[in-house]
């Protein structure tokens, strides 16, 4: 079967929609809301494909951010593409979701456009708070993927890299427990739970010197005490640990642990811990990154390895590509190099050089869906390539 026509049909859909996607990825942008909160992207994002007269389901998997839309014709494969739109606390649209908003719309638009000429469905999936709130692995359990044979999303980033390197992650939530007393009158009365999370703090500052340069070991302190004439009778952390390898994570989740435990013994406190969130390595599937990489340079962009010694922090949607053949490619929105998080990515994320990418990435993510549900062969060598991995 030629699915050019059916391609240039879908460009042809994402291009007549332009305007609209330009204003959506802009709206939100404007408007950054936190994972959970994003009362107001998912709410344009649905009115605007319920305008089109495609049917959206809201509230998908009983998370009231989330939402579904679906067009199915007769009895073939289910590709499902994610759409991101939550922000970071204080900087923004520093991770440039309100463009995977804006992409995973067009994207969605250029195949239901064609939808009768494909056997098979193409779910669009609203997936809320990737930042922190793990948004797809609620979903994934809520029954949202089910039935997905494929899934993809493109991340906005300063390189167009094919296959990043997204490590898994475990954040550790710690709570050390003194005893107040005052601090300048009778301290000898108190056990300082700072004190103990800072000593725990500095063994773990020592092991990060030690570990493999594709591991990453950080985070905050929450609480540091209450006031500073008074012991501090409590001190909080919570710390993100990440790797490539999972037995390598399992290691260094080990002997952060022992970090903070050996603190507790030095100072009498009582240490608490609980371990957390969960995020897998991606694991991009390589047949279904051929197809995007070509549909890609197709439409100007060549996307190319991941860079030698670098990692791009994680994604939940790691955990989906444990479950189910994934593509989570970046391409570049800025011709300088920016880092995520950080308030140039954020101003980077609404430029026209921005919105152009996104453009770019609606219609590669809309080739691929259409190859994937047109080409029987390519998806039988994406289900072929896929190994489920293992969590971390
Ligand atoms: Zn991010
Ligand atoms: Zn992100």
């Amino acid at each position: 079967m030629d699915l050019q026509p059916l391609k240039q049909r879908a460009a042809a859909r994402i291009d007549q929609a332009s305007v609209a996607l330009d204003g959506l990825a802009l709206a939100i942008h404007g408007r950054p809301e936190l994972g959970y909160e994003e009362r107001f992207a998912s709410a344009a994002l649905e009115d605007y494909l319920a305008g089109q007269d495609l049917k959206v389901t809201r509230g998908a998997g009983g998370v009231e951010t989330a939402f579904v839309a679906e067009t199915r014709n007769g009895v073939g494969p289910t590709i499902a593409i994610c759409a991101e739109y939550d922000a970071l606390p204080g900087i923004g649209h520093g991770c440039g979701h309100n463009l995977i908003a804006a992409s995973g719309i067009g994207a969605y638009l250029g195949v239901a456009a064609v939808a009768k000429d494909l056997k098979g469905t193409v779910r669009l999936i609203g997936t809320p708070a990737e930042e922190g709130g793990a948004g797809k692995v609620k979903l994934h359990a809520a029954g949202v993927f089910d039935g997905v044979d494929a899934a993809m999303m493109f991340h906005p980033a300063d390189a167009d890299v094919l296959d990043p390197l997204m490590v898994a992650l475990r954040v550790l939530q710690l709570e050390f427990r003194g005893t107040a007393a005052h601090a300048a009158a009778s301290p000898y009365a108190g056990v300082n739970a700072l004190d103990a999370l800072m000593l725990g703090w500095s063994a773990m500052s020592a092991l990060r010197q030690l570990v493999r340069t594709d591991s990453r070991i950080h985070g905050i302190i929450t609480d540091g005490g209450q006031a500073s004439n008074i012991i501090p009778e409590r001190a909080a952390a919570k710390i993100v640990v990440r790797a490539a390898d999972p037995s390598y994570l399992g290691e260094l989740r080990r002997r952060v642990l022992l970090c903070f435990e050996g603190a507790a013994t030095a100072t009498g406190c009582e240490l608490r811990h609980e371990w957390g969130e969960a995020m897998d390595m991606v694991t991009t599937n390589q047949p279904m990154a051929g197809a995007f990489g070509e549909n890609a340079r197709v439409l100007g962009r060549e996307l190319g390895p991941r860079r030698a010694g670098e990692t791009s922090g994680s994604t939940d949607m790691g955990n989906i590509s444990s479950l189910i053949p994934s593509i989570h490619p970046f391409l570049s929105v800025s011709a300088e190099r920016v880092p995520w998080h950080s308030r140039e990515f954020a101003a980077a994320a609404s430029t026209p050089r921005a919105l152009e990418t996104m453009h770019i990435a609606a219609k590669a993510l809309a080739f691929t869906a259409i190859d994937l549900l047109g080409r029987p062969e390519l998806l039988k060598q994406t289900k072929a390539a896929f190994r489920p991995a293992r969590s971390a």
